[in-house]
């Protein structure tokens, strides 16, 4: 593989657009330390007046600003090529800067907490103050579930300890737990790992994705009393906080700071489950077209239409989202041009890249993209994601002031997979060869599988986990599995649940960020819905506005805008519906080729 200096530049990110120079990022991080040292001055100013509270704030965005530009200066060349040791070290004191950063502004929250209510809203009314209305009004918003100083205090002591159960999970889980070698097509012993792991459960050869299957399981049932006390120790520690802080349960307190109603979540269940008909058709077909008279959990991931060469090479996936995304403007084309031809993309592999793809917003200059491209379709969609992404976040730097800019997770999603689904679309627009056409909808149908139904899955085994431990049944290996097994039974009905499958609730990191997966359900919903409202009306200006609304609003309150309302059932109904339809028409293709 290629040195980074090997590669050429035309490909790779041109990283003047944020310092110039070396040497300019250096007198940038000088300003900063010196910047970050006099902050602590307005600590006691705050509560004053209005002008003290904008001049506070005023000072700690500025320079928070500045710092984030150095920061990510110094993150995105490291990711260029990790094993630099300049990189490094620049990374290494960006994050120092950071740190010395976030403890300057720690009496921010509390000291606004302490003001009087009344004082900071009429404060936050006076229009040179509109900029801070949502970022103040979030931390008043957190005062109903504030305790007293002294036991604020204690808290804060024990903030350490609540990641214990995450951090026992990941050592075990991704340090100490190995795998015995599969034995792959011709007869020889290849590793068996979790980054590929993935890669064996889709072998189109039964005998491998079982024996994937089988043996990763396996590891994990060995140790799956250690993982039920571990995730039960996460259970129990949601649930601390939740009592503490007086939330009605676990999933309220999770949910709050998105400021999304348990309805939501709860609905977006009611929804799937209204959905697993279809699911089942699709699991018939998928049995009857991989030949099996058994389908079984670990036939799940094989792709039913075998693979085809359908090469993409970069200058084509680029015209590929080009034309996707066409219906969202002219202005919205003029900027993938913009990324394109201005080292927005940082698009081939070399030796020390950091692997897979991102996007990463730069306020004041513009969104840098990473790929690994490698010409594959998966390649084009994942260029398709990250450049949503990426105007997500030109948009909302654009439109709103650094202090609103920044999205939240519920809504980023969104952005990536309209893209996809717009870049599917025209995929189907264009395909008139059966198979290809199958193998598109095939990826679709994967995807409402895995992001909707599959994380929903998840959200459940959540709620119902944390239901388990409120209402006093022990969470132990065998409890935590067998309501596991029951979900698989509803969701995956038609199908045989294979023996191991019950133990899969260990291996999901994500458990230790409760009540956090059903945002890709949800999001993935409301992508659909959004960009079918663009491909049947032509319009998309609801969209674009969505799009400009950066941290400014709640997530539910965007999402309104871009014409979805995740209170009310329909946006995961129409989801659920739309899979229906594309079940129809592959059902009918497979017929055909
Ligand atoms: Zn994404």
């Amino acid at each position: 593989m290629n040195a980074r200096n090997q590669m050429d530049p035309k490909f790779m990110w041109d990283f003047s657009h944020m310092f110039e120079t070396k040497e300019a990022w250096e007198a940038a991080y000088a300003e900063c330390e010196a910047d970050i040292a006099k902050l602590s001055s307005f600590a006691g100013t705050l509560c004053a007046s209005a002008e003290s509270l904008k001049a506070g704030l005023d000072t700690v965005y500025a320079v928070s600003k500045k710092m984030e530009l150095v920061y990510l200066y110094a993150m995105l060349h490291q990711s260029s090529d990790n094993g630099d040791p300049e990189y490094q070290a620049m990374q290494g004191r960006a994050i120092n800067l950071i740190v010395a950063m976030n403890t300057a502004i720690a009496f921010l929250e509390p000291e606004i907490l302490e003001c009087d209510e009344q004082t900071v809203r009429s404060y936050l009314e006076q229009p040179e103050l509109a900029v801070y209305r949502q970022t103040v009004g979030e931390i008043l918003r957190g005062r109903a579930h504030m305790l007293p100083k002294e036991q604020e205090m204690m808290l804060a002591m024990l903030s350490d300890v609540r990641g214990n159960a995450r951090n026992i999970f990941e050592m075990l889980e991704s340090v100490d737990m190995t795998f015995p070698p599969m034995i792959d097509e011709n007869g020889n012993e290849a590793p068996l790992t979790h980054g590929n792991f993935g890669v064996w459960r889709e072998s189109a050869d039964k005998r491998i994705r079982h024996e994937a299957f089988t043996k990763y399981f396996g590891e994990f049932k060995k140790y799956i009393n250690t993982f039920a006390a571990t995730y039960a120790a996460s259970v129990k520690t949601d649930t601390f906080y939740s009592n503490v802080r007086k939330f009605a349960n676990p999933c309220e307190a999770a949910l709050f700071g998105s400021n999304v109603p348990v309805a939501v979540y709860d609905s977006l269940i009611e929804a799937v489950h209204e959905g697993l008909d279809t699911m089942k058709k699709y699991l018939k077909i998928r049995k009857e077209a991989l030949g099996l008279d058994e389908l079984s959990t670990y036939d799940l991931y094989c792709p039913i239409v075998g693979d085809l060469d359908m090469k993409v090479e970069y200058e084509q996936g680029k015209e590929l989202v080009k034309k996707a995304t066409a219906p969202l403007g002219e202005g919205y084309a003029a900027l993938l041009d913009r990324a394109y031809s201005e080292h927005w993309i940082d698009v081939y592999e070399n030796k020390g890249k950091t692997t897979g793809a991102f996007s990463c917003g730069v306020f004041g200059v513009h969104p840098y993209v990473l790929l690994n491209y490698t010409d594959t379709l998966d390649d084009a969609f994942t260029l398709a994601h990250e450049l949503g992404h990426a105007m997500h976040s030109y948009y909302s730097s654009e439109a709103q002031d650094y202090v609103n800019h920044d999205y939240k997770i519920m809504v980023a999603e969104v952005a990536s997979t309209v893209n996809e689904v717009l870049l599917t679309k025209y995929l189907l627009s264009v395909e008139t060869d059966k198979k290809r056409r199958a193998y598109i909808l095939n990826n679709f149908l994967e995807s409402f599988r895995t992001t909707i139904f599959r994380q929903t899955l998840f959200a459940e085994f959540e709620r119902i986990a944390h239901d388990m431990y409120q209402s006093g049944t022990p969470l132990t290996a065998q409890t935590l599995s067998e309501a596991y097994q029951k979900l698989n039974e509803l969701y995956y009905e038609g199908a045989t649940v294979g023996e191991l499958h019950k133990y899969e609730w260990a291996l999901i990191p994500h458990f230790y960020n409760a009540f956090y997966v059903y945002q890709y359900a949800t999001g993935f919903s409301s992508a659909v819905a959004i960009a079918n409202h663009i491909y049947e009306t032509g319009d998309a200006s609801d969209y674009l506005a969505f799009l400009k609304t950066g941290g400014s609003d709640y997530p539910l309150e965007e999402l309104k805008i871009a014409g979805v309302d995740l209170t009310k059932p329909d946006t995961v109904k129409n989801a659920m519906r739309v899979f229906a339809e594309c079940l129809d028409e592959f059902e009918q293709l497979l017929k055909e080729i």
